[in-house]
């Protein structure tokens, strides 16, 4: 589970780890507060799950009230590497002399944990690794003892010369890799740590990954989930007892059973039509569980049509099809959508959905081809 930064800094000030004691603010005016609360300069950062913020205009740094309330407007409206702006922190702005870099995470290859350190901070590290690995120290720890305050001294000399900064780092060091451990962290990362024009370290970014296979051990950590919009509607679904994940095509799919939930995506991709996603309603559907289903599909602004494709075993087709019916009738607005029924009934339930004006069949790969038909139609025909 990967942390957003604030939630990272937060960790490492339990640790002790050297941060800023900045504010998180979810809209534009609660940022401005923020900034008047810790005092002009401030630094306004994108909170989400991923590097690179700076580049993409995600962190600003801001002197006067005005600016601060642009730069939070701008940056709570973006995205990033596709994930959308829901917070910003704010911190208090420091002098920054030079930016290092310092990390753990654990080296598979010799599967321990090992400690990088670089004086080239601040940029992506990736790319120093790339262009200029000479930059970059590593030293490998032995999970029995952990990191001793000697090895951190060695590592710390590597980047400074005066013994305050020699001392300071080590002790960084240290501590990071206390809040590695005792997070059961797959990395703990400070990038920069800058070295202040008065001469102290502080960690100005912070990246925690923890380990998921660990997490039963940190029951409190449950609270530090955030998740993504995606990630909100597949727990959504899984409440009202659907599976549901999400894919980028146009045909959305409400299916009974996974098997065949499988079967009617790979239908589709052959016939040269695009599942919007893979959704499971599972057997008894009733008809609050299909319009739940339905109206989870129809907030996927890709989904152009609908296939419905049931198997009836132990459910009786015309109970589906009234069952649909029924949810149909209920919403407003429903989509261009087509059901494939077969098994018991199925007549009678093809029956009823045509009655009522819905594309019915009992034949998957006829369904599968009028659905992509309909997908097509509303995309060319400009549908909203
Ligand atoms: P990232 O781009 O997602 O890694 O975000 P960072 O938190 O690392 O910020 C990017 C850069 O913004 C840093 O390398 C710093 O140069 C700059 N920065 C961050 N905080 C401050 C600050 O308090 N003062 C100043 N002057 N610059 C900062
Ligand atoms: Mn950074």
């Amino acid at each position: 589970m990967k942390l957003e930064e604030f939630q990272a800094k937060a960790l490492f000030r339990q640790y002790g780890l050297p941060v800023p004691e900045g504010l998180v603010a979810t809209r534009v005016e609660e940022a401005v507060s923020a900034a008047e609360r810790l005092g002009l300069p401030v630094v306004v950062k994108a909170q989400v799950k991923a590097g690179g913020r700076g580049k993409a205009g995600g962190v600003k740094l801001v002197r006067t009230v005005e600016e601060c309330r642009e730069a939070a407007s701008g940056i709570l409206g973006m995205t990033i590497k596709g994930y959308p702006v829901e917070r910003v922190l704010v911190d208090p702005a420091q002098s920054i002399g030079s930016e290092f870099y310092v990390g753990i995470t654990t080296d598979r290859r010799k599967r321990r944990p090992v400690l990088m350190t670089s004086a080239s901070g601040g940029v992506d590290i990736e790319e120093v690794a790339r262009s200029t690995p000479e930059r970059i120290f590593f030293h490998t720890i032995d999970p029995r003892y952990g990191l001793r305050s000697f090895e951190a001294r060695g590592m710390a000399f590597r980047l400074f010369d005066s013994k305050e900064q020699v001392l300071a780092c080590a002790r960084i060091m240290v501590d990071l890799w206390r809040c590695f451990d005792g997070c059961d962290a797959s990395l703990a990362e400070i990038n920069p740590l800058a070295l202040l024009t008065d001469g102290s370290l502080v960690a100005l970014d912070a990246k925690i990954v923890l380990d998921d296979n660990a997490l039963y051990r940190h029951p409190d950590f449950e609270e530090l989930r955030l998740p993504t919009d995606e990630e909100r509607k597949e727990q959504e679904a899984k409440r009202m007892g659907l599976s549901y994940v999400r894919l980028d095509g146009s045909v959305g799919c409400m299916v009974n059973g996974a098997g065949l939930a499988m079967a009617t995506m790979d239908l589709i991709k052959h016939l040269g039509g695009t599942p919007a996603n893979f959704l499971d309603i599972g057997g008894s559907s009733s008809p609050e569980k299909v319009v739940g289903a339905m109206k989870l599909l129809m907030r996927d602004s890709n989904v152009r049509s609908v296939f419905v494709n049931v198997f009836g075993g132990i459910t009786r087709c015309d109970d589906v099809a009234r069952g649909l019916v029924e949810a149909l009738g209920s919403m407003g607005d429903p989509p261009p959508m087509v059901v494939r029924l077969t098994g018991t009934n199925e007549r009678e339930g093809v029956r009823i959905l045509s009655e009522t004006g819905i594309s019915a069949t009992s034949d998957m790969t006829e369904g599968a081809r009028r659905a992509i038909g309909l997908a097509e139609a509303g995309a060319s025909g400009g549908a909203s």
